[in-house]
Order: structure tokens, then C-alpha cells, then sequence
């Protein structure tokens, strides 16, 4: 039985562990040279509601990834403008200790694996084919190929290619397998209904801040630097995660290590950077041109069930930012989890796993495919972190940092460790 994943970020990830682990021969194709993908530059994690997603994939079994960046996080339970009990990842060793953990579970990876073609029979994918005509069979595939880009969306809808880690000009752009199979996809709009959403930070060199700047960052995790009216820009309606478009991130330079010192903000102009004290010779890490914009992001997500089931394929599944207009780590480790053990389902012929909505990760999947039904769903972005979703989490008495309450929680649903056992066929919360 065998399972090809196509994408190698943290959804891409999550995926390959599942299906290893539930026993599947696992290949994962990247397009670049590293795995992660947006996760090479992000870091932030267990902030809000996060927490008690990832406690509850520990509790049912699907927390590997969440142990390993625990174990690589720079700074735990550190606050900010808005968020409470955060980790930061580092960025240099996560994605190492990711490819790694991968490779001993014996999962094959293929970067410089760039899926341009499929081969179809009816609504059942055979196939998938890389630009030199390799071709890769399964029982089941997944699509976890993100949303972001390439350097055409940048342009037309962003400030021009920022030149971030996708690397598209080096190892080309993004190819959506949904999109390949003839399925039709959704884009994510702004407030104002324009397509996509640029990312919403840049990361300066640490090396290029005053040094008591970055003693500050090393030692707390956190910097805010408060600026001056005239120095003040707002990029807040342009950003993906929502949850940090607060005042505060446009009145202040915050400043958080990841290794980096990433700027919670989509781009700063770097003549008005250097304005701030401190920050006379900062320059950019990632994008390059971090002082004129940033990548550009949800545009092509796929129609989906709650089983993460691509709608109009038997053997297609989706994770992550291509699930649908959810923005972070952990929401994209979190559905790659789901997606992963149900494509190893559908491989064996077994029934598929739908999560409950007393589970915030269950609900937040049926929540956001219901949003973005709606014109003024699409126009949201999803997060346990913050903005809509972490409102309704917390409305529905979801949010909980008690790790025994969670563990309860999925042990009321039939689902304690439910990822980590065999593949099984009884019928409860199963379609
Ligand atoms: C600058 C930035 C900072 C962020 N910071 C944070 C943060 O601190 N905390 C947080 O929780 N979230 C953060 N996010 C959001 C988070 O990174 C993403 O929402 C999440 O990691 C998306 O994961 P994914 O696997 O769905 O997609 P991606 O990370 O986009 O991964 C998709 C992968 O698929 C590959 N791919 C695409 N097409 C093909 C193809 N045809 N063949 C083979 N491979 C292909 C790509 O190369 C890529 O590696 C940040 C995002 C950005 C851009």
C-alpha cells in the first residue's frame, strides 16, 4: 500500500508521519531543497488557542511533530500584543530535525521533485509525474502544496516576487495537484474583495540590529519597539494572518526571535527602518526585498469534505493552507495529521475519520469549509490564534490550556491515541 504526498511543508509532513507510522510505503515530493516550506520562516507556535490544538493531536495519538518543535523551540510561554503562552521555533535547526525524524521512520524523500502531471482514470488518480517525466503510483495521494505564490500571483496581486524562501524563480512555482486532476479551486480575498493575502512578517538579520536589541531578543523572545506617528505603516488590511492585525502591530515594531528577529508586519520600508533607533543598519533575511513586500498567499484551495477528502476525487486528500483559508503551523499539522491517516484509510478500503466538533481541531475543519461558502467567509482568514476562529473557539467553550480537560475531551469522543493505533473499521465518528 503505498501513499505519494505532494508538498513537503509542515502539512506535507504531518502527512508522510501518518501514513508511515500507520504503516504505508510514503513518498513525499518537494519542489525545493528543503522541507517546510513557509514553516522555514514562521516559528511562532502554541500561542492562544493553538495550545489546545496541538494538545489535543497529542492526546489522540498525532503529536509527533508537535514533541519534535517543542524540543527546537528558542523560547517557551513568552507573551505579546494579543497572544499569550507562545513557543518560537528555530528556524536554522527545525527543518533538519524534521527531515531527520522523517527519514528514520523511513519515509522516502524526493526534493527537486516538482509534480507538473497526473495521469487519471475517472475520478481516481493514478499517477503523478514530475517535470522529467518520472512518474510516482499509489493507492492514495495527498495534495499539501500550499497556496502561496508563484512570482505571477506576486506580481499581479502583491508588490512583485519579494523574493522569499519559496524560491520560485530557482525551483519553480508552485503547482497545485487539486488543480492538475481538472478540479475547480477557491482563491481567499481581502476585506476589500481583491484576490489573495500577502504573509504578514519579514525576518531582519540579527546581526544588522544595535546589540542591545538583540540581547533583549535572545533573553526574552519578545522586543517591542514603539514608533514615532510619522514612521507608522500600516499594512494591517494586507495581511494572511489576521490575528496579528492589531493597532498595535502598526503602531510599534515588534520583534520576536526565531532565530531570526521576525517582524510582525508584511514589509517595512527600509529607509523608514533605518530611522529607528536601533535599527540605523537593519537589513533583510527573509524576503530580500522585505523593505517592498512579501509573498502572496491563498490563492487555489480545494473543495473538500470534513473527511479532507478532495470533493470530485476518490483518492485525493488536502491539508493545510490547501484545505481551505486556515493560516499557521499548527493548522496545517493538524489537518496533514487527519488527511494522512484518512488517504491510508481509503487506501485499505476502510471508512474515514470525520473529528467531532466538541474538538477544536474537528471544528475548525467544518467550521471554516462552512465560512467559506459565503463572500464574506472567503474573505476571512482562520486561526486558532486569534481573529474569527479563536472567537468562536472560545465562544464555544473550546480554548482550554488545561492539558487534562483536553485529554477528557478526546477521550469523550472515542478518540484517545486513535492515530497512533491500527487502522480500524468501527463506526463511531466515522462516515
Ligand atoms: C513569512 C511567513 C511567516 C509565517 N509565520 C508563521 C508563524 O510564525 N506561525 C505559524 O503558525 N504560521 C506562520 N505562517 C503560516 C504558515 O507558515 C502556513 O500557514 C503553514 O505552514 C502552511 O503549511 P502548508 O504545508 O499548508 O503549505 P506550505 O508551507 O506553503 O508548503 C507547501 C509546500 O509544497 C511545495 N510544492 C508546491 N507545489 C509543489 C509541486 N507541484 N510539487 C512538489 N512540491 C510542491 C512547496 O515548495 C512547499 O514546500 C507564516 C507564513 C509565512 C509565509
Amino acid at each position: 500500500m503505498k501513499i505519494v504526498i505532494v508538498g513537503g511543508g509542515w502539512a506535507g509532513c504531518a502527512a508522510a508521519v501518518r501514513a508511515a507510522k500507520a504503516g504505508a510505503e510514503t513518498v513525499l515530493l518537494e519542489r525545493t531543497d528543503m522541507l517546510l516550506g513557509t514553516g522555514q520562516v514562521g516559528g511562532i507556535m502554541r500561542n492562544n488557542g493553538r495550545w489546545t490544538a496541538a494538545e489535543e493531536c497529542i492526546a489522540m495519538g498525532g503529536g509527533e511533530l508537535f514533541q519534535l518543535i517543542d524540543s527546537c523551540c528558542r523560547h517557551k510561554n513568552i507573551s505579546f500584543p494579543g497572544h499569550a503562552h507562545a513557543s518560537l521555533y528555530d528556524v536554522g535547526k527545525t527543518p533538519g530535525k524534521t527531515e531527520q525524524y522523517l527519514r528514520s521512520l523511513g519515509i522516502h524523500l524526493r526534493f527537486q521533485s516538482r509534480v507538473t502531471g497526473v495521469e487519471l482514470d475517472g475520478s481516481q488518480l493514478k499517477a503523478v509525474k514530475l517535470q522529467d517525466g518520472t512518474r510516482f503510483s499509489a493507492d492514495a495521494f495527498l495534495d499539501t502544496t500550499g497556496t502561496a505564490g508563484p512570482t505571477q500571483n506576486c506580481t499581479k496581486y502583491g508588490n512583485g516576487c519579494a523574493m522569499c524562501i519559496l524560491r520560485c524563480p530557482s525551483f519553480g512555482g508552485r503547482i497545485s495537484l487539486t488543480g492538475l486532476c481538472g478540479i475547480p479551486e477557491m482563491h481567499g480575498k481581502k476585506a476589500d474583495g481583491s484576490i489573495g493575502a500577502m504573509s504578514g512578517s519579514c525576518k531582519l538579520m540579527k546581526g544588522s540590529l544595535a546589540p542591545e536589541i538583540v540581547e533583549q531578543l535572545d533573553r526574552d523572545g519578545v522586543v517591542v519597539v514603539p514608533l514615532p506617528p510619522e514612521l507608522c505603516e500600516d499594512h494591517l488590511s494586507l495581511k494572511a494572518c489576521q490575528q496579528y492585525a492589531l493597532p498595535a502591530y502598526s503602531q510599534n515594531l515588534v520583534l520576536l526571535d526565531t532565530g531570526h528577529a521576525k517582524l510582525m508586519t508584511p514589509y517595512f520600508t527600509l529607509a523608514q527602518l533605518h530611522k529607528v533607533p536601533g535599527f540605523e543598519t537593519a537589513r533583510y533575511e527573509d524576503p530580500y526585498a522585505g523593505g517592498k513586500g512579501n509573498s502572496m498567499r491563498f490563492f487555489a484551495m480545494a473543495p473538500r469534505d470534513d473527511t479532507l477528502r478532495v470533493q470530485g476525487m476518490d483518492n485525493l486528500f488536502c491539508a493545510g493552507e490547501k484545505s481551505g483559508l486556515l493560516v499557521g503551523h499548527t493548522e496545517a499539522i493538524a489537518t496533514g495529521t487527519l488527511a494522512g491517516w484518512n488517504a491510508v484509510q481509503c487506501a485499505r478500503g476502510l471508512p474515514l475519520l470525520t473529528l467531532p466538533d466538541t474538538l477544536a481541531v474537528g471544528d475548525a475543519v467544518h467550521f471554516v469549509r462552512e465560512q467559506m461558502k459565503t463572500e464574506e467567509g472567503v474573505r476571512k482568514k482562520f486561526t486558532f490564534s486569534g481573529s474569527v476562529l479563536f472567537a468562536h473557539m472560545k465562544e464555544r467553550g473550546l480554548y482550554t490550556t488545561n492539558t487534562v480537560e483536553v485529554q477528557e475531551r478526546v477521550a469523550e469522543a472515542g478518540l484517545t491515541n486513535v492515530f497512533a493505533g491500527e487502522q480500524i473499521s468501527h463506526d463511531k465518528n466515522r462516515t
